[in-house]
């Protein structure tokens, strides 16, 4: 069963996880989409200002060529000047009122958007009759390049348009020049703008993903809750099976020995039959009471208060304690004896019997009671050296039918309500219980209610 839950969970997780990551591939996929169609929408938008702007579309060429058209011809004059050209290029004399020119013309058109914008230029060959090349560079696009524009950085920007050209009519016939540049657009706040228009999309998938999660995590916790309720049950049952077993055999032995003639002759053996049944009669009763007197939670349970000094009721229950278990040693340590507390005095005894009583049957010599009185709260700490209690386990002690031995029920009988009970009283005298415990450590149990 648990090896099936825990497939479910595997498997159930992996669905989630698998639907998590298309659910993320679709935004992405969309984000990608919408990037594209925004840079389609500026370069339609740019390639119309050009139709609008002939002179300054033909400036931009024009001026271009002629830059690009010098340079070349003063390097087929002077093959030294090959390492002039960069600089030359990036500091033509066009640069500053081309940039300023565009710019004024982009503003204008691209009123809700700022935009940067930069020619650079990635090919410069020049050939000698179509034969010899003499590439002066020829790599990709860098912002080192730049003819004309503002833009400090290729990384955010997008490419508009590719100008691939051959240019000749040189003095030196037989000579051209092929060039290629690349014309850069950067919307500024590009990536907020594409996210404004899928806010809906994103807000949509992050809410079904949250509630596909939290849908999950009630699934998953309600199914190891049923489980749990499940696994106590069968132990209860198991346990209490366990538990009436014992007097019903030998109540249906003692019966039959009744009813021999050679035991209802013999006075003496008559009268101790009858004391095993009056026992076992008393066992079962006790058992039922147990049972019974577990079915009512602290809110529901009625207190009995009376004024106490509670080292006196602490100590007749030691003093009882002592005639049952002569063999367990009590070590007393009691601060601010004379406290008295109003308390419900059957119920708390019961329930201090019950952790004295555990103490033993979880393999104890020795227990120490210490008491203090902090902040209005008189605490009773029951310490042991038994088997002790593992960490792990420690949240569930005060659960209904909880026993941490599960499935070696016959080593210590029980039924998993004595700390449950004690839980419920505690509670119903506005007070708390605490746990402190190691495995093979022993375990100390501290109780503490209000003095007022
Ligand atoms: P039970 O009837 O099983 O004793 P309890 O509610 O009294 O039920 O205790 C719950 C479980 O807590 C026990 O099954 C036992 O494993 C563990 N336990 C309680 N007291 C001690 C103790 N003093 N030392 C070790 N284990 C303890």
């Amino acid at each position: 069963m648990k090896q099936k839950i825990n497939l479910l969970i595997a498997f159930a997780t992996m669905a989630l996880v698998v639907l998590c990551a298309i659910q993320v591939y679709l935004v992405k996929t969309t984000y990608d989409y919408k990037v594209e169609q925004f840079r389609t929408e500026v370069k339609e938008k740019i390639g119309a200002i050009t139709n609008n702007y002939t002179e300054l579309d033909s400036s931009l060429f024009f001026r271009k060529e002629i830059i690009y058209k010098n340079l070349a011809q003063k390097f087929i004059n002077d093959k030294s000047y090959r390492e002039q050209i960069k600089s030359e290029l990036t500091g033509n004399e066009y640069r500053n009122v081309l940039t300023k020119h565009l710019r004024q013309k982009l503003r204008k058109e691209f009123k809700d958007n700022e935009i940067e914008f930069a020619f650079v230029v990635n090919k410069f060959i020049v050939f000698e009759n179509t034969a010899k090349s003499d590439t002066i560079f020829s790599e990709k696009p860098s912002i080192k390049n730049l003819v004309y524009g503002d833009l400090a950085s290729l990384d955010d920007a997008f490419i508009v348009r590719n100008y691939v050209g051959t240019t000749g009519g040189f003095k030196n016939p037989g000579y051209r020049l092929l060039t290629e540049d690349c014309f850069y657009v950067s919307v500024k706040n590009w990536e907020q703008i594409i996210l404004g228009r899928m806010a809906a999309l994103l807000v949509l998938s992050i809410i079904s993903i949250l509630v596909l999660v939290t849908l999950f995590v009630i699934a998953i916790k309600a199914l190891i809750k049923q489980k749990k309720v499940s696994d106590v049950k069968t132990d209860f049952i198991n346990n209490i099976t366990h538990e009436l077993k014992t007097p019903l055999t030998t109540l249906s032995v003692s019966t039959k020995m009744l009813a021999r003639e050679d035991i209802q002759q013999n006075q003496e053996t008559f009268r101790k039959v009858i004391d095993t049944v009056e026992r076992q009669n008393v066992r079962l009763q006790h058992i039922i009471d147990q049972v019974m007197s577990n079915s009512l939670g602290f809110e529901n349970i009625e207190l009995q208060k009376e004024k106490v000094r509670i080292t006196d009721l602490l100590q007749t229950i030691i003093k009882d304690f002592k005639l049952a278990f002569p063999n367990v040693i009590i070590f007393e340590e009691f601060n601010f004896s004379d406290t008295v507390i109003t308390l419900d005095k059957f119920h708390l005894t019961t329930a201090i019997n019950n952790v004295l009583e555990n103490a033993v049957k979880y393999g104890c010599q020795n227990i120490t009671l210490v008491t203090s009185n902090n902040d209005g709260m008189f605490s009773i700490s029951i310490k042991d050296d038994g088997i002790g209690i593992p960490k792990a386990k420690q949240h569930l002690l005060f659960e209904k039918f909880y026993r941490v031995e599960q499935g070696n029920v016959h080593n210590t009988k029980g039924l998993g309500l004595g700390l449950y009970y004690v839980d419920q009283i505690i509670k119903a005298h506005k007070g708390s219980i605490k746990v402190a415990s190691d495995l093979g450590k022993g375990a100390s149990f501290t109780l503490s209610i209000p003095t007022v």
